[in-house]
């Protein structure tokens, strides 16, 4: 048993325990018409928040150095409130991330101008029951002849956090569940272009939180955040733990900084298709992952490579399957519109272009010369392996497809377009043996066999859900127990009750 699962502090009254004496304070403030529950002082042996100086900010702040001390104050209050307090709390953000969903998701639509309305709302759904909470939080225990040792996970305090425009509430709500089941509590520096999504949600969140237990700023956020602000965050004193989601420039910047970082990086995922597939199901699979979200997802298909004898085939399996297809002088118009060259000199390579990142296919299909059409969710086009489509992670819904002699050329090829990201790759093929050397050549974190990508994160497919995959520091697919430490408690020779009782000590 996980002693610290059982217990509540003396000083605190749990949810468990009856009387409720800060819902009792509150009541009475509320019937003498006080609205600020923040401001209840008077429930200072209740209220967890009682001495907080940033009670009422809802997590909100000005300065990172605010926001790191509110969280730092939050942290101990959670501390007092034991498992049931990091319970209560999560449940609020999972509610409000389902009861909120068409709403907020809405809000971020409308502020990052990418992907699609559909799925922005069913990120914030698919929090409430595939993320885990704190039914992770188990201890192990090792029992023999010298008595027990427990090894405990505990939290690490405040963690810093960087998330991405892409999915700018659904990581904070993903990130702030993991990090409070494990007990700590977390300070986002969100990307710019989401943040306002980014503050709305947190304010719900803490709000909610507040009410219910008396804690304010458990997920806190710098409200105006920039590069600056994400190196104050690296570098503050009261951040014990980095977790970082974005591109390769951020990753870069948190495995190189002092402070232990979880680097959830970028990835390029490509897709081997070989003649032993089931090629309408490999086609029903790329658009259900290529196009969700209008392919910001780091792990939707970005490039397939298909062996030449099944080549024809998938093509016109994917024309069945509803993806439109562009001829090779369309192909070209869309790649010199949509991917440029950025950086210097050595540092030279394709980005992007900013303004059809995310935007749906109809648009691509546009810019390309071909006529869009309603609910068309992904174009595609045969490619050379040197079009800048396949190396560059596109983010938009077109998908190159290149010719490959045999499946291992395609293994070969999917490999060098991966980048070594070791994030994700995807094989349609019934041939057990092509699987396991695409497997063991591309060594991915997320590995996905005969399924659109999100089966690897428990939509469709087996597992849970998070929208941090830690890729270079290696440990995949975040969980509560990603964000603790590991701890020891040893008594020597006693409280294991197998054995002689008479060889008990009096
Ligand atoms: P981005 O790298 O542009 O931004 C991500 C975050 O990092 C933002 O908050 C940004 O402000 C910050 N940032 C950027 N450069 C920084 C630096 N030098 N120092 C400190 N902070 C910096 O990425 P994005 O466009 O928001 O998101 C898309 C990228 O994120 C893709 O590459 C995608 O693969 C990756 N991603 C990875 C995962 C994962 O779980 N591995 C999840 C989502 C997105």
């Amino acid at each position: 048993m996980n002693p610290s699962m059982s217990t509540a502090s003396p000083n605190v009254p749990s949810s468990a325990s009856a009387p409720d004496i800060a819902a009792i304070v509150r009541q009475v403030i509320e019937q003498l018409g006080a609205s600020n529950v923040a401001s209840a002082r008077p429930a200072a042996a209740a209220s967890p928040s009682a001495t907080s100086s940033f009670a009422g900010a809802n997590g909100v702040f000005g300065s990172v150095d605010e926001a790191v001390r509110a969280a730092t104050e939050a942290f101990e209050q959670l501390e007092r409130l034991g498992v049931e307090g990091r319970k209560k709390a999560i449940a609020h953000v999972r509610r409000i991330a389902i009861d909120d969903a068409e709403e907020l998701g809405g809000m971020e639509f409308a502020e990052t101008k990418i992907g699609r309305l559909d799925h922005k709302i069913e990120k914030l759904k698919v929090l409430g029951e595939k993320v885990p909470g704190v039914e992770f939080m188990q201890s192990e225990v090792f029992s023999g002849d010298h008595g027990l040792a427990v090894i405990e996970h505990a939290p690490f305090g405040v963690i810093g956090a960087i998330t991405p425009v892409t999915h700018s509430l659904p990581t904070i709500a993903c990130n702030a569940i993991n990090m409070i089941a494990g007990g700590n509590t977390v300070v986002v520096n969100p990307h710019p272009s989401g943040r306002r999504i980014a503050a709305e949600g947190v304010r719900r969140f803490n709000a909610a939180i507040h009410r219910d237990i008396g804690i304010d700023n458990l997920i806190s956020l710098v409200a105006e955040p920039s590069l600056e602000s994400a190196g104050q965050l690296f570098n503050h004193r009261g951040v014990k733990l980095i977790c970082v989601t974005g591109g390769p420039a951020v990753a870069k910047a948190a495995l190189q900084s002092s402070k232990r970082a979880i680097v959830a990086g970028p990835g390029n995922p490509p897709v081997v298709v070989d003649e032993t597939a089931d090629l309408d199901n490999a086609a029903r699979s790329i658009i259900a992952g290529a196009a969700y979200d209008n392919n910001l997802l780091c792990i939707g298909e970005k490039q397939v490579f298909v062996v030449a004898s099944v080549f024809d085939r998938m093509m016109a399996a994917m024309e069945r399957a509803g993806a439109l297809r562009l001829s090779p002088q369309q192909v070209d118009a869309l790649t010199k519109r949509a991917i440029v060259m950025a950086g210097e000199g050595a540092h030279r390579h394709w980005v992007p272009c900013k303004d059809l990142l995310g935007q749906d296919a109809s648009l691509l299909a546009k810019a390309a010369g071909a006529a869009g059409r309603e609910g068309l969710e992904l174009v595609f086009g045969e490619t050379d392996n040197d079009n800048p489509f396949v190396p560059t992670e596109q983010m938009m819904p077109f998908v190159p497809f290149v010719r490959c002699r045999d499946v291992d050329e395609a293994i070969r090829l999917a490999h060098e377009s991966e980048h070594g990201f070791r994030h994700t790759a995807i094989i349609h093929s019934n041939d057990v043996r092509a699987m396991t050397r695409m497997g063991r050549l591309l060594d991915t974190t997320l590995f996905v066999k005969n399924g659109p990508s999100v089966a690897g994160l428990g939509l469709g497919g087996e597992g849970y859900l998070s929208f941090s995959i830690a890729t270079p520091t290696g440990e995949g697919v975040t969980t509560p127990l990603t964000f603790t430490r590991q701890r020891r408690c040893t008594l020597v020779d006693d409280l294991r009750i197998l054995g002689s009782a008479s060889a008990v000590r009096s």
